[in-house]
């Protein structure tokens, strides 16, 4: 085929699509389900009509193939599991009894049965569950689900592909069942699943489909040549069925990298590339293999998990490009669109010029056909469209939001000495020492209190008008007084205010910095129906005025013992929100930390001798390719010293991280050079604490020793013996006794017992070590 015949078929098309529904009507139907109000027929009405609904805006929109299968009731590769039939034991019952509640068993547990394990889907806010294999799992296919919902979309005329986890990358995302041995290879059983997957494949060509999509983005991280040749494998075989849909192999989120060629060169009809942020990599690689000559290639133009506005001038250069290297040439989204809010339009409330900087999936969808349209038909068709990209462009290049010059001066001049504390820890120890006065092995907790129900009503009042601004801060100081109170009766000696004004930990910082957008519907699911609203880093970051330096101030005023500032740190801000796209990461992680080290300053010259910077994020935001780690690591850490670099050495300044899989960020954690940090441990039984002795770790630990996600209270004897195991590792000197993270979610009366069995045990061990 010519270039251009290639451009003259071209299409658009897309992976996946919010699931929501525009009043995020999924969720309330499946939690009205979970709650008995809603029968299983009444669930699957609504979700067969959002579905309906779904395709028939994106054909309207003028997608020429629309995805299917991509809905779910609560996780994909959840779906995946039950489509190859890989129930864990402890599960097939429920799933036998009734193949709802059994799936919803898998996703959330039951009273008596845990679920499976949830995760980051890549190195998006999005989880998935992670499928349970071992040596005796069996795979059976279970088609049910796929090929309804493809005659579904095919009974509405349209033309449909249904999109599929690929085998590779579901053995790949795959831990160990329990009872399996814990070094089990879950890729050992391609054997055994192509043959399923090849049964999937025949039932949805029996059911009409013309291609099949099979999704691959585990191999854009770093593989072993075995699993690569795993992947070449796969493909052969499904490549060469005879009963077979044509395959559409696709990756997305970054570069393929040595996978390219391998895909490339597999059997199949065509390929779905990202080439948006560092996959743009992936246009050199296509070219140095000579592309995908007579195939269909499938070009993720439009970034499918960020919120701007695309260069369509841009995008169709490089969609030129990939003309001369592909049989046909169709325009997609980077990846499914689930990773984005629904609608940009639907936010009245931000103002309109920069509104049009946003791009939410509807827009996504509507640029996607505008350059499918410019490359089948010439640019002059969609000039209007181009010419208005431009303005909207040239508005947020040139507006002073992106551009504040006072902002990018102070970062400019940011120096290597801003980054540091003025001395050593080992001398910021005695001055620490010396001003807090602490016993050895001192108590402290995360930073939330339970958030009760009355917090969040008053919160809502106040955003209704139902009750005033003063009315809801006494409402906040009540709260915080209760819990000063608890604290001090219980005998903890670093306390905390309990951040009862907060409704988010990001959130209620962006809210009050300047360059950060807040959305009204921008709902993204984060799991099953929990969905969550990313503030959008939309400008140059400054903070206007303190933030929650009244809050500590008037806690500290209430008390003799140290209350610790409590702040969100710079790489969780990042990470937690939409990002910027016209500067490197690095220069935004900037900015907020300068922002934050006003307010840390600000803190200290209030009072505050004990601030604690919260990072959770940073080991989840580590890029996807080893070779990106150091890069990252390295703004990553210079942001958080930036942020604390400024305070006295008798400041002492916490951090606070939840996972326990530090292995890889051991050195990062300690190049943070926080005097104390607080980790998740309970459960891996001070594992992290080992981890930290093994490195050599030399400040202040808190290995948590109360398990914060269960509402089980710990015996005194439990957490003394958690607190000896980890004196094994870190002396007593530098060794801290607090929960595995914040107790927001939390109900009080298993938190007071918790704690005080918490303090009753550092007194215990203090004794008697
Ligand atoms: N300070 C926060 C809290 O206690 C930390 C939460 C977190 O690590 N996710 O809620
Ligand atoms: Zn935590």
């Amino acid at each position: 085929m010519t270039a251009k015949s290639a451009a003259a078929a071209a299409g658009a098309t897309a992976y996946g699509y919010p699931r929501q529904g525009p009043n995020r009507e999924l969720k309330r139907a499946i939690e009205g389900y979970w709650k008995g109000r809603a029968t299983a027929a009444e669930l699957r009405r609504t979700a067969a009509e959002l579905r309906r609904s779904t395709w028939r805006q994106l054909a309207e929109a003028g997608l020429t193939e629309v995805p299917t299968g991509d809905f779910s009731y609560y996780d994909h590769v959840l779906d995946t599991t039950v489509m190859v039939g890989a129930i864990p034991a402890r599960h097939r019952a429920a799933v036998e009894k009734d193949a709802l509640d059994g799936y919803f068993a898998m996703a959330r547990g039951t009273q008596d049965v845990a679920p499976l394990e949830m995760t980051k889907w890549f190195d998006t806010n999005y989880h998935y569950l992670v499928p349970e294999l071992g040596p005796d799992t069996e795979f059976t296919a279970e088609t049910a689900k796929q090929v309804g919902e493809l005659k579904e979309a095919l009974a509405l005329g349209l033309a449909a592909r249904p999109v599929l986890v690929g085998p590779v990358t579901y053995l790949l995302l795959a831990k160990p069942a329990p009872g399996a041995p814990a070094d089990f290879q879950p890729l050992t059983l391609l054997d055994r699943l192509l043959p399923v997957y090849a049964e999937v494949l025949a039932d949805l060509r029996a059911a009409g489909a013309e291609w099949i999509q099979l999704d691959e983005p585990a191999l854009v991280q770093d593989r072993t040549p075995a699993e690569l040749n795993a992947a070449a494998r796969a493909y052969r075989d499904l490549g060469s069925l005879t009963d077979r849909p044509k395959l559409l192999l696709a990756s997305y989120f970054d570069r393929l990298g040595e996978a390219l060629p391998v895909l490339a060169k597999a059997p199949v009809d065509g390929l779905a590339l990202d080439f948006t942020g560092p996959a743009a990599a992936n246009l050199d690689d296509l070219a140095a293999v000579g592309g995908l000559p007579g195939k269909r290639l499938v070009a993720g133009v439009v970034d499918g998990r960020n919120i701007w506005i695309n260069d369509l001038g841009k995008s169709l250069s490089t969609l030129a490009t990939l003309l001369g290297l592909a049989g046909r040439v169709d325009v997609a989204p980077s990846c499914s669109l689930l990773h984005v809010p629904l609608d940009a339009d639907a936010e009245r409330e931000i103002e309109p010029q920069i509104a049009r900087w946003l791009a939410f999936a509807r827009q996504k969808t509507a640029e996607t056909v505008t350059l499918a349209r410019g490359l089948a038909q010439g640019t002059d068709r969609i000039a209007a469209e181009l010419a208005a990209n431009r303005a909207d462009l040239a508005s947020r290049a040139g507006s002073p939001i992106t551009r504040n010059p006072a902002v990018r001066a102070r970062a400019a001049a940011v120096t290597a000495t801003d980054a540091r504390r003025s001395l050593p820890y080992a001398e910021r120890t005695v001055a620490q020492r010396a001003h807090l006065n602490l016993p050895p092995l001192p108590t402290t907790t995360i930073g939330s209190f339970p958030q009760t129900g009355e917090l969040r009503t008053a919160r809502a009042d106040l955003t209704a008008g139902r009750i005033d601004r003063e009315t809801y801060e006494r409402r906040i100081e009540e709260e915080i007084r209760d819990v000063i109170s608890f604290q001090e009766q219980t005998g903890i000696d670093v306390l905390v205010h309990g951040e009862p004004e907060r409704n988010d930990m990001v959130q209620y910082f962006a809210e009050q910095l300047t360059g950060y957008l807040a959305t009204r519907h921008g709902w993204v699911q984060s799991y099953g129906t929990r969905y969550v609203r990313p503030p959008v880093l939309a400008g140059d970051i400054s903070r206007p005025e303190p933030m929650t330096v009244r809050w500590t101030t008037y806690a500290q005023s209430l008390t003799s013992k140290p209350v610790k500032g409590m702040l969100t740190g710079p790489v969780t801000m990042l990470a937690w929100s939409f990002v910027r796209d016209d500067q490197p990461l690095a220069e935004t992680a900037r900015q907020v930390a300068l922002a934050l080290r006003d307010e840390v300053n600000d803190l200290e010259a209030a009072g505050t001798s004990v601030i604690q910077v919260d990072e959770p994020a940073l080991r989840e935001t580590l890029p996807l390719r080893a070779e990106d780690h150091p890069a990252y690591l390295a703004w990553a850490t210079e942001a958080f010293r930036l942020t604390t670099g400024g305070v006295r050495p008798d400041t002492q300044i916490h951090t606070h991280m939840c996972y326990a899989e530090f292995g890889d960020i051991v050195q990062a954690i300690d190049d943070l050079d926080a005097d104390v940090i607080s980790l998740e441990a309970a459960r891996s039984h001070m594992q992290v604490a080992r981890e930290l002795a093994a490195h050599g770790y030399p400040r202040e630990a808190g290995p948590g020793v109360y398990d914060i996600h269960s509402p089980r209270v710990p015996s005194t004897e439990e957490a003394a013996e958690l607190l000896r195991t980890g004196l094994k590792a870190i002396p007593a000197e530098r060794l801290w006794v607090n929960p595995d993270c914040g107790l927001k979610t939390r109900g009080w009366p298993e938190v007071r017992a918790s704690l005080q069995n918490l303090v009753a045990a550092a007194r215990e061990v203090r004794s008697a070590p």
